[in-house]
């Protein structure tokens, strides 16, 4: 096919039975959300550009490489969005959130845009659940959304592996990041190319870095840096969700990779997954909204990609088969069209044929699509009654058009047991 007519690199078509299982999972997560009181967010596909540069920070990847940034026609630079997090946190400032009763507690759904190399569970427009907690600096609202994380993976299967770790705060990171620096210094022909430019500009990253693991492992822990107040801070959070059950792993290289965490980091990983393992990620990010123009507000949350849980999930977000009914015309007439709409008005997923099939074809049609198929036309017809078949056990009947919406409910019911 000409590459003019296919879709972008990296992006998706998702057809109706993908879709379906897209829209289950989007009810899920809706539903977990209304479990603990996290209201719906919806911010603009696009932001200006400022939000993410300075919100997420310029040093980043998802900044520095991955943007889909554009001026647009009267002058704006505008950049699409490549997470949700800063965005919310735009909106949390300009519509003066602050105010509300704390905690706020926020999620959104939304399709997310990074310029990255396409490969399996990694694509340039993909979609993003994710859960915020605004106005709490205590652990328990960090435990919280670990606790809304396990509760949404158990619903769709998956025995989460949780990381997690602490990156400190300003009175005991920059003890650590010189640590690092020295260590990196040491280690200079180790590291690749990307490495030596963070390992002075933003050095816990190398920590993150996919080929850089040997230099990682040995690097100096955090833990060890970690003022009291830190300490203390991890070391509740670790309790609180021990507490409920959840078993978390704490992982020192554990870093993330935007710039505005702050104590707390976690993921959760999904070994079935192969390389793209992060079903999840987040933590504290109490210094966002003063980035994006607003005081600070503690607040801590995660992001997860919507196309990596459903990998991961396989059958358990399965397609909801919709059981229906067809109608079926028996001879001339526009019986079956009346009817047709008539169990659509209550409530029953209906098909009539659109094809001029004969009845013949009609039948088949129907077993391929549906569960109860409705004889309507002929001399029945005119008598105010019409034929049921159920193509599942073939189960047959006549009507009276009064009874029939009854009867086919009862008959599909009845197949759903
Ligand atoms: P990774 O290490 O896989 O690149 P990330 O650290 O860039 O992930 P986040 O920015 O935390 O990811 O995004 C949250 C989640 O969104 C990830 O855990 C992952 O599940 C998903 N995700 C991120 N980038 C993509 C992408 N390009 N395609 C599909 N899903 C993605
Ligand atoms: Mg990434």
């Amino acid at each position: 096919m000409d590459e003019k007519w296919q879709r972008p690199r990296g992006t998706q078509d998702i057809l109706p039975a993908d879709a379906a299982r897209v829209e289950r999972l989007r009810r899920l997560v809706s539903s977990v959300a209304a479990l603990y009181g996290y209201g719906a967010i919806e911010t603009p596909v696009f932001e200006q550009t400022a939000v993410f540069v300075d919100g997420v920070g310029d040093g980043t990847d998802i900044v520095q490489h991955e943007r889909y940034s554009f001026v647009d026609s009267g002058g704006v630079a505008l950049t699409l969005r490549p997470e949700g997090t800063a965005a919310v946190a735009r909106a949390y400032v300009e519509h003066g959130l602050s105010a509300w009763p704390k905690p706020v507690r926020l999620y959104y759904w939304a399709p997310m845009f990074r310029r990255e190399r396409p490969q399996k569970g990694r694509y340039r427009q993909h979609q993003q659940y994710g859960f915020e907690l605004y106005g709490s600096p205590e652990p328990s609202a960090d435990a919280e959304v670990l606790l809304v994380a396990r509760r949404l993976l158990e619903r769709v299967g998956l025995t989460p592996q949780v990381l997690v770790n602490s990156i400190g705060c300003d009175v005991c990171r920059p003890g650590y990041r010189a640590a690092l620096v020295s260590y990196f210094q040491e280690r200079w022909a180790d590291l690749c190319e990307d490495c030596r430019r963070r390992a002075t500009e933003n050095p816990l990253r190398v920590l993150d870095c996919k080929q850089d693991r040997d230099v990682a492992r040995g690097a100096p822990d955090i833990a060890d840096f970690w003022c009291a107040a830190c300490r203390a801070h991890q070391d509740a959070v670790m309790a609180l969700v021990a507490d409920q059950g959840l078993a978390v792993v704490r992982e020192p290289s554990l870093v993330r990779g935007l710039d505005y965490y702050y104590r707390t980091v976690f993921e959760v990983h999904d070994p079935s997954l192969g390389a793209q393992s992060t079903v999840l990620g987040g933590g504290r990010y109490d210094g966002l909204t003063a980035r994006v123009g607003g005081a600070p507000v503690p607040a801590v949350g995660f992001a997860g990609g919507v196309e990596r849980l459903l990998m991961a999930a396989g059958s358990a977000v399965a397609e909801d088969p919709v059981p229906r009914a067809y109608v079926a015309q028996v001879g001339p007439g526009r019986a079956a069209w009346r009817v047709g709409e008539m169990l659509r008005d209550a409530g029953i997923p209906t098909e009539v044929d659109l094809m001029a099939r004969s009845l013949k074809a009609q039948m088949k049609e129907a077993g391929r699509r549906a569960v109860v198929v409705v004889l309507a036309g002929g001399q029945e017809w005119e008598a105010g009654r019409v034929g049921l078949k159920r193509l599942t056990d073939g189960r047959e009947a006549e009507a009276p058009l009064v009874d029939l919406t009854e009867t086919v409910r009862a008959w599909l019911d009845e197949h759903e047991r």
